[in-house]
């Protein structure tokens, strides 16, 4: 335990954001987060608890959280980062973008205020970057056995780095111009700045993964030629199918899925959107967001920077309570009322409301309209009735409309049955406890598997998963692998 009486000396200290009206004029990381020197007092609040609900119940990596704590608040920075890299291949990305599960069930959270794990993990992998002790690792010995990852969002990099480390020869293959995934082309670079992601992509590289930017499993290359390659497969492409919203006037122009804008915004700031194609802008327009979550709020801080006229976001459910609520009680995830940086810059959010149709004019779409509505109880664990508030009915003016209502799955992949994989009831790849699919030697990890679901839950599954391809292959699951060296060899002629 650093400090004894830390949590009693110390209040918790947040990380700061740049002021709202400069970082509405770009799209750089808005956070400042917490100097080295706050992040060792921060540390010392750990009151090394008995039983760290925030290492086995909230931390979905189980990061030694009490055992890290300590080690900063000594100064043992490298200590720190090896615990910290035991269990999480990427802290520079959940440091960033996770919701810190972690803080809901530190014990510290039952009379005080949690101590701040995430800014002390920022802090402990920049560190490492800063001076030099994370640099490149590549395996002692390479094994025989190659496989490839499909995908390489952070379950398809955690499959691969953990491969990877124990020797396995990797190669990631993804339709998209760069890797990292939803990281990348999702998550807006003033919540993670992409030179992160390159930066760790290196690393990679540098460990000896390779990666096949711009391939399509499916298109450009074929089950036969991955079947032939390598011993394993692992598809990790994400759950990117869209909640539709099919209501009267859906057909007219102006309205788009979030990720259609999110994905286009991150490719015009990396420069990969064509000069002269058109784009989906907010500037001086009147925009109405639909679906309250993350997602939204990154399309409203998007559309405040591209320079919107007005943004409201409309959300079905209704607000949140202020504090945890009683459905929640520690140590579980609060349900409660959060508010994005996003949220801090402008905007409007509306509750417990939906929308019924949209109106245009010359096949664009001009307007919403929307209705409040009413959540009852229908008794105990049932999932409450929503019903429409007479005479509530409202219209919003909206020149551009995005539908951020959530995922409904990974959509049936012909590529996942032609291999002999079967899909669930809710469109996700049925796998066993190791992760592997009806097919022997497919596997599948991420929210492919989950659903859509979190960044650091995608690496936790990554993991779990390598270590079943692992026990796979070392059970001589597969000798139809060839060396690595030989797949790079022919690769002049996949495409
Ligand atoms: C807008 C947005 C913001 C988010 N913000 C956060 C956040 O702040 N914090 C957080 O914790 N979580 C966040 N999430 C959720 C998180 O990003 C996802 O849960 C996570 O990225 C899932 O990882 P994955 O590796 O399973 O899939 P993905 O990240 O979706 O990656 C899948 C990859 O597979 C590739 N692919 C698919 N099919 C093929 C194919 N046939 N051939 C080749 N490549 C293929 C795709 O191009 C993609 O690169 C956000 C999600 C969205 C949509
Ligand atoms: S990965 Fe997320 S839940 Fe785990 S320790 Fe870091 S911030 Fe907390």
């Amino acid at each position: 335990m650093g400090n004894p009486l830390g949590f009693l000396e110390t209040d918790r200290r947040e990380a700061s954001y740049r002021p709202v009206e400069q970082r509405l004029g770009d799209f750089e990381a808005v956070e400042i987060p917490l100097t080295e020197e706050e992040v060792v007092e921060q540390a010392g609040r750990c009151m090394d608890c008995g039983t760290p609900f925030c290492h086995g119940c909230g931390c979905p990596l189980n990061n030694l959280i009490p055992e890290i704590n300590d080690r900063v608040y000594h100064g043992r920075w490298k200590a720190a980062l090896d615990l910290l890299l035991s269990t999480n291949n990427f802290p520079e990305f959940t440091a960033r973008v996770c919701p810190a599960l972690c803080e809901g069930s530190c014990v510290l959270g039952l009379g005080h205020q949690a101590v701040t794990i995430r800014q002390v993990e920022l802090a402990v992998i920049e560190h490492a970057f800063r001076t030099g002790i994370i640099r490149a690792r590549p395996p002692a010995e390479r094994r025989s056995q190659a496989v490839a990852v499909i995908g390489s969002g952070p379950a398809g990099l955690a499959v691969a780095d953990t491969l990877n480390r124990r020797g396995f020869p990797v190669t990631v293959f993804d339709n998209a111009a760069r890797p990292g995934g939803i990281l990348r082309y999702g998550i807006p670079d003033f919540k993670l700045e992409k030179s992160v992601v390159e930066r760790r992509i290196r690393l990679m590289e540098d460990e000896g993964i390779r990666f096949e930017m711009g391939v399509r499993v499916g298109r450009d290359v074929s089950c036969h030629f991955l079947r032939s390659r390598f011993a394993a497969l692992c598809f990790s492409g994400g759950a990117r199918t869209p909640r539709d919203l099919r209501v009267p006037g859906r057909e007219l122009k102006g309205i788009y899925f979030a990720m259609e804008y999110l994905v286009q915004q991150n490719r015009v700031l990396a420069g990969e959107w064509p000069i002269g194609s058109s784009r989906i802008d907010a500037a001086g327009k009147r925009v109405v967001i639909i679906g309250g979550g993350d997602t939204g709020a990154d399309c409203l801080g998007t559309a405040l920077r591209q320079g919107a006229a007005e943004v409201t976001q409309l959300e079905i459910l209704p607000e949140p309570p202020r504090q945890r609520a009683e459905h929640t009680p520690w140590p579980m995830w609060p349900h409660m009322l959060r508010e994005s940086s996003s949220h801090k810059e402008g905007g409007l959010r509306r509750w417990s409301v939906t929308v019924k149709g949209f109106g245009g004019a010359d096949g664009h779409v001009r307007e919403a309209f929307g209705v409040e509505v009413e959540w009852k109880p229908v008794g105990e664990g049932a999932t409450p009735t929503m019903t429409e508030r007479a005479g509530s009915d409202f219209t919003l003016p909206a020149d551009l409309v995005l539908l951020a209502m959530g995922f409904v799955g990974a959509g049936r992949d012909p590529v996942l049955e032609e291999l002999g994989a079967c899909f669930d009831g809710r469109g996700l790849v049925r796998r066993d406890a190791a992760g592997m699919t009806d097919a022997p030697g497919v596997f599948v990890a991420g929210d492919m598997a989950q659903g859509a679901s979190l960044v650091v839950r995608a690496i936790a599954d990554g993991r779990r998963v390598a270590e079943g391809i692992a026990r796979y292959l070392e059970a001589g699951g597969s000798d139809e692998g060839v060396r690595h060296e030989a797949a790079a060899e022919r690769e002049a002629g996949m495409r």
